[in-house]
């Protein structure tokens, strides 16, 4: 079979691209190299809604932010994703800040940022009672705000391949060739085909370009490392509070996250290393002694989790969003470092115009023009949930009411329901994206035996075979006593014993 259009990469963009285009009569192939989408940058990073003030007025940058900015709420609201429209602080001590607050506004008015002010310390106070209070000036963004990252991928991933897209996991690109009528891509296991090709490998997409035509940009990694604390500190700021810019960073900032835990982060790091994700003593103490001067309360023995993500960053300071010249059917979205997350709801239907411009025809499909909310998706959120709402789903399928994850309040429904979606959760942490069960206090140490059970049950495979997340992280090596009630033959594309359950209609 020759597809229409093969994506390479399924983080944010990737998967922006394919759930844009999943709404046209077009065979799509998205191709990723892990065993789950969202596990590159779109998985470690801030989380933010960026409201557009930071990229150089005129920039590409500035104007998928500000539009992918605008078209959040709506799109987090149609794929029933968490989004806060919290607002944004950039706060200044003293002249030389308050000097930078003020470029800042003035760049962000000229690439039509909405509302901007800057305030003063009085009123900034009134909104921030825990930040220093020698602080000085700030730009207020109300139209920056947070969402949950990977799940915004997943779902615009489980979308798409409900209205037909194909997602290959497991499926590194390590050649491209066009033979004057497709392209031949070459996957560890064989060749996939496909007319338009559009390169969205994140960190790796200046090589993937390299194996389609002359090298012409290069990605440099930059480290941004991490704490997260516990919900108990999720009060101490009420909007996301950035430290002033230094060169060719955003700042330290200190946010909620979607699900309510703080974040104080990142630091900036050029590696040579694309896939050196570790923390170190010295970055986590340079964010937290940063953290510590805007916000001197946050109590960080509340510290639950470090990570670290990795910047995909361009030679130049602008995204990358073309038809590759002089190359047929070739496109990419590259470089695509910070503001990408809050970016990538413009830059799939971006590209998707310039697909349409290089040739691709483009019909909508019947099924959308027949009824447009087979675009969206709804999960069950038990912990969201009103009592009444809790007592009707549990009537209605008992496997709700058993909470298995205690610290987010996660039920075995919704852990089967992550098991058996369209993009199927294969791991621990797989399942930690898709119903946030281990993203809580305890780090799933009560849940993840019994997460893991479940999979096993589900998936009709040993638990030895169970994987913590990428390839190889295996959670048990065998038995310590007696033996286990579960089938030994490893059988995963049996017929799973599961039935249509609540939150599959939408
Ligand atoms: C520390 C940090 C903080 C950030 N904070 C924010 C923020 O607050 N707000 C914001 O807007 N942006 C933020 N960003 C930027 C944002 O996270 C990225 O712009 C966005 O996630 C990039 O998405 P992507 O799809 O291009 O890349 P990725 O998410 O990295 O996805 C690329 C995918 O391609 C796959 N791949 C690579 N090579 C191949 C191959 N050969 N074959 C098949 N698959 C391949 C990878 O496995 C990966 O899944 C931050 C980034 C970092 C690192």
């Amino acid at each position: 079979m020759i597809y229409d259009v093969a994506v390479i990469g399924g983080g944010i963009i990737g998967a922006s691209v394919a759930y844009a285009l999943s709404r046209y009569e077009v065979s799509v192939v998205l191709l990723e190299k892990e065993c789950d989408v969202a596990l590159g940058a779109t998985r470690a990073n801030s989380g933010i809604v960026h409201a557009g003030y930071d990229p150089a007025e005129g920039s590409l940058m500035a104007r998928m932010n500000v539009s992918g900015n605008a078209r959040m709420p709506g799109l987090c609201r149609d794929l029933d994703v968490l989004f806060e429209p919290c607002g944004s602080l950039v706060i200044a001590f003293g002249p030389g800040e308050d000097a930078i607050v003020r470029e800042l506004y003035e760049r962000g008015r000229r690439n039509g940022v909405p509302g901007l002010s800057v305030i003063g310390r009085e009123q900034i106070l009134s909104m921030e009672p825990n930040l220093k209070d020698t602080v000085t000036s700030a730009l207020w963004a109300p139209s920056a705000g947070i969402v949950n990252p990977w799940d915004l991928c997943i779902a615009m991933c489980e979308v798409f391949v409900r209205l037909g897209g194909k997602i290959l996991l497991n499926s590194e690109v390590t050649a491209s060739a066009w033979d004057g009528e497709a392209w031949r891509l070459t996957l560890p296991t064989g060749t996939v085909s496909a007319r338009y090709v559009v390169n969205t490998a994140g960190l790796y997409s200046d090589e993937v370009h390299a194996q389609a035509a002359p090298a012409d940009f290069t990605i440099h990694p930059a480290r941004g490392q991490y704490f997260l604390l516990d919900k108990s500190q999720g009060d101490r700021v009420r909007s996301v509070i950035f430290s002033c810019p230094a060169k060719d960073t955003k700042g330290v900032l200190i946010a909620r996250t979607a699900h309510g835990n703080l974040l104080v982060g990142p630091t900036k790091e050029p590696l040579d290393d694309k896939d050196d994700t570790a923390t170190t003593a010295a970055g986590l103490l340079e964010v937290r002694q940063k953290a510590l001067e805007m916000v001197p309360s946050v109590n960080f023995r509340e510290n639950i989790a470090n990570f670290s993500g990795l910047r995909a960053n361009p030679d130049n300071d602008d995204f990358i969003i073309r038809k590759v010249p002089g190359i047929d059917n070739y496109f990419e979205a590259a470089g695509i470092k910070s503001p990408g997350l809050a970016s990538a709801p413009a830059i799939g239907p971006y590209m998707v115009d310039l697909l349409s411009e290089g040739g691709l025809s483009l019909f909508e499909k019947q099924i959308v023009r027949d009824d447009p909310s087979v675009l969206l998706r709804r999960i069950v959120r038990f912990n969201r949930m009103s009592d009444a709402e809790r007592a009707a789903l549990v009537t209605r399928d008992p496997r709700y009411g058993r909470i298995v994850c205690r610290c987010e309040t996660v039920t075995e429904g919704e852990v089967l329901d992550a098991i058996h979606s369209s993009l199927p959760a294969r791991t621990l942490d797989a399942i930690k994206r898709r119903t946030a069960a281990g993203l809580g206090r305890c780090q799933g140490g009560f849940c993840g035996p019994r997460i893991a059970a479940l999979l096993a049950e589900e998936l009709r495979i040993p638990p030895t075979e169970i994987l913590k997340d990428r390839a190889g992280s295996y959670i048990f090596t065998g038995p310590t006593k007696g033996s286990s009630d579960l089938p030994a033959e490893s059988d995963a594309t049996a017929p799973l014993p599961f039935e249509r359950r609540p939150s599959d209609a939408r």
